[in-house]
C-alpha cells in the first residue's frame, strides 16, 4: 500500500521543487518586462520597446527550455502532484512551455516583429490633407461631422496604418503557425486557443453561432432603423451608406444613441466620479488613480488598458481621458480590470496571482463599463435629475443594448476573420474581411476598394487570438449582472439602485470571482460566480429586453 503513496509523495515534491524554481527566475523578469511596456506605452520611447522586446524574448527563452518541460510533462503523466494548487500551477507551467518548445532564434525573431509592428502602431499618427491627426480627432470628425467627403477622407486616413504593417503582419503569422506546426498543432490560432485559453475552437465556435442566431433578427431591425436616420441626416439612400456615415472607423460602436449623455460629463474629472463609484460599492481604487497615467501625451499609446505589474499592488491603468461619456465608459471598464488584480487573494502562490481568465477580468471590465449609459448610475454619479433617468430610462436601456448589439456584430467579424488569417493566411484577406463585414455587419464595402483594411485593426498585431474573449466576456458580464441585481440587488423595484451603490455587490465580487484567482480553471471560476456555466443565454436575453 506505501508504494504508490511514495511515489506520489516524491513527484508531488520534485514538482515543488521545479516550481519555485522557475518561479523565482520567472517573477523578477515578469517585473522588469512589464515596467519597460508600461513605460514604452506612456512615452514612445524606443527605449523602453527595444528592453521589453529584449525581457521577453529572455521570459520566452526560460519557457522554451527542454528539461523542465520533459519533468512537467512526465509528472503529468505520472498523475501529477497531490496538492490541487500545486497542481494547478504544473499545468499552467506546462502549458506555457508547450507553445515555446520552438528554437530561440524562431522566439527572438517573432518577438522582434511583434515589438516592432507594435510600436508602429504607437507612433501611428494618420495624415489627414498634409496635418497628422490622433485617434480622438477622428473619432470626433466621424462622430459630429457633416461633411461627407471629409468623413470619407478621414476614415480613408484611419485606414493608412493597415498598408504600414499589411506585409510585416503577414509575416508575423506564417512565422507563428510555422512555430506552432512544429509543436504538432493545426496552426497558432488553435494552439493559442487550447493552451493559453484553455478552450476549443469547435466549443468557441458553437456559442459564436449561438450569438450569431440569436442576435441576426434584432440586428436586422436595428441597422434598418439606424440607416433610415443615417439616409435622412446625410440626405443620402440608405443603399448609399459606407462606411464613412457610421460613427467609428470600423463601426464597433452603436452611433448617436437617442439621449446625449456627452453633456453629463462635461467638464467633470471622471476620475472623481470613478472613484466614488467604485468606493460606495465597496473597492478603494485611490492609489490604483495615482498610479494611473490617464491623459493625452506625445508618443503616448492612444488607447486604454490596465497592467498589474507585480501581481501585487502596483497595478497601473492608461487612459486619454476627454470629459465624455465615451471615456467614462472606458475608465468603468479599465478600473474593473484593476479592481480584479487587486483584490485576488495575495497568498495564493504567484502563477495563481491572476484573472481566472481573459475573459472573466473583460466580464467584470464590461459589468462597470456599461453603466456610463444606466440610468440609475447617471443619478448617483453624474448628477442626472433621478425624473430625468426615470424618463430617460427606456432609452438608456436601449442605447446599451444597442451598444452590445453592435458590438457583437462586429465581434463575429473579428472572430471569424482571425480564424481564417490562421487557417490560410495567403487567401484573398482584403476580399474576405469586407465579405465578413458585409455579412455580420451588414456594412457595404467602398467599390472598388482594395486596401489591408483588415490589418488597421490593432488587435491582429498585439493581441492575438484575443478578440473573442471580449464576446465571451460580455455573455459572462451578462450572467453576471442577473446574479448580482438577484442577489445584491435584491431582485425588487430598486435593485438597480443598490446594484449601482451597494458594497453588496464589491463583496459578491470579491468572494465569488476575484479572490481564487487562477487557482480555478475557468469553467469552474465562471459556475462558481455566476452559478452557472458560461452561456450565451443571458447575453442574448438582455439585447431582447427581457427580462
Ligand atoms: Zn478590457
Amino acid at each position: 500500500m506505501s508504494a504508490p503513496d511514495a511515489a506520489g509523495n516524491d513527484r508531488t515534491a520534485a514538482i515543488a521543487e521545479l516550481v519555485s524554481g522557475l518561479v523565482a527566475e520567472l517573477e523578477p523578469l515578469h517585473l522588469r518586462h512589464n515596467q519597460a511596456v508600461w513605460q514604452a506605452n506612456i512615452t514612445g520611447d524606443p527605449v523602453h520597446e527595444q528592453e521589453s522586446a529584449r525581457l521577453e524574448a529572455r521570459i520566452r527563452g526560460v519557457y522554451a527550455r527542454r528539461e523542465p518541460f520533459e519533468m512537467l510533462q512526465a509528472a503529468g503523466a505520472g498523475g501529477g502532484a497531490r496538492d490541487p494548487v500545486l497542481e494547478r500551477q504544473r499545468q499552467l507551467l506546462f502549458n506555457g512551455f508547450q507553445a515555446n518548445q520552438i528554437p530561440p532564434e524562431t522566439i527572438e525573431r517573432i518577438v522582434h516583429l511583434e515589438k516592432q509592428i507594435e510600436s508602429r502602431f504607437n507612433n501611428f499618427r494618420a495624415q489627414l490633407d498634409g496635418a497628422r491627426v490622433a485617434d480622438n480627432a477622428i473619432r470626433q470628425a466621424l462622430r459630429d461631422s457633416n461633411d461627407l467627403a471629409l468623413r470619407r477622407r478621414v476614415w480613408e486616413a484611419s485606414k493608412q496604418i493597415g498598408s504600414e504593417v499589411e506585409a510585416e503582419l503577414l509575416e508575423l503569422v506564417r512565422m507563428r503557425n510555422a512555430a506552432a506546426r512544429t509543436l504538432g498543432f493545426e496552426d497558432h490560432y488553435r494552439m493559442t486557443l487550447r493552451l493559453k485559453d484553455e478552450l476549443e475552437e469547435a466549443q468557441l465556435f458553437a456559442w459564436l453561432d449561438e450569438i450569431e442566431r440569436g442576435t441576426r433578427p434584432l440586428y436586422e431591425t436595428y441597422k434598418r432603423e439606424l440607416d433610415q436616420r443615417l439616409s435622412r441626416r446625410f440626405s443620402t439612400a440608405p443603399e448609399e451608406l459606407r462606411p464613412w456615415h457610421y460613427a467609428d472607423p470600423f463601426f464597433q460602436e452603436a452611433p448617436a444613441p437617442p439621449v446625449n449623455l456627452d453633456p453629463w460629463f462635461e467638464g467633470k474629472p471622471l476620475e472623481d466620479l470613478t472613484r466614488r463609484f467604485f468606493g460606495a460599492i465597496g473597492f478603494e481604487i485611490a492609489d490604483l488613480l495615482q498610479r494611473a497615467d490617464l491623459y493625452e501625451k506625445p508618443g503616448k499609446c492612444q488607447h486604454a488598458f490596465c497592467l498589474s505589474l507585480d501581481r501585487g499592488d502596483d497595478i497601473r491603468v492608461l487612459c486619454n481621458l476627454r470629459s465624455d461619456e465615451y471615456w467614462m465608459g472606458t475608465m468603468l471598464h479599465e478600473f474593473g480590470h484593476a479592481v480584479y488584480d487587486q483584490n485576488i487573494d495575495r497568498t495564493l502562490p504567484y502563477l495563481l496571482r491572476e484573472p481566472a481568465h481573459i475573459l472573466a477580468t473583460e466580464a467584470t471590465a464590461m459589468l462597470f463599463g456599461r453603466l456610463s449609459k444606466n440610468g440609475a448610475w447617471l443619478t448617483h454619479y453624474a448628477g442626472m435629475p433621478e425624473r430625468e433617468a426615470r424618463a430617460a430610462a427606456a432609452a438608456s436601456r436601449r442605447a446599451v443594448r444597442d451598444q452590445l448589439l453592435v458590438q457583437a456584430r462586429w465581434t463575429l467579424v473579428m472572430c471569424h476573420f482571425e480564424r481564417a488569417l490562421y487557417r490560410d493566411p495567403g487567401q484573398d484577406l482584403r476580399r474576405l474581411w469586407w465579405e465578413l463585414v458585409e455579412r455580420f455587419q451588414e456594412v457595404r464595402a467602398p467599390d472598388g476598394r482594395d486596401a489591408p483594411d483588415w490589418a488597421a485593426k490593432i488587435h491582429f498585431s498585439v493581441a492575438p487570438v484575443y478578440y473573442h474573449d471580449y464576446l465571451l466576456g460580455e455573455a459572462m458580464a451578462s450572467q453576471l449582472q442577473r446574479a448580482l441585481l438577484r442577489e445584491a440587488g435584491g431582485g425588487g423595484a430598486d435593485a438597480w439602485e443598490r446594484y449601482v451603490s451597494s458594497p453588496e455587490v464589491g463583496r459578491f465580487l470579491r468572494e465569488r470571482l476575484f479572490r481564487p484567482g487562477k487557482s480555478l480553471a475557468w469553467p469552474e471560476a465562471v459556475r462558481r460566480a455566476a452559478g452557472e456555466a458560461l452561456s450565451p443565454e443571458a447575453f442574448l436575453e438582455e439585447l431582447a429586453l427581457r427580462g
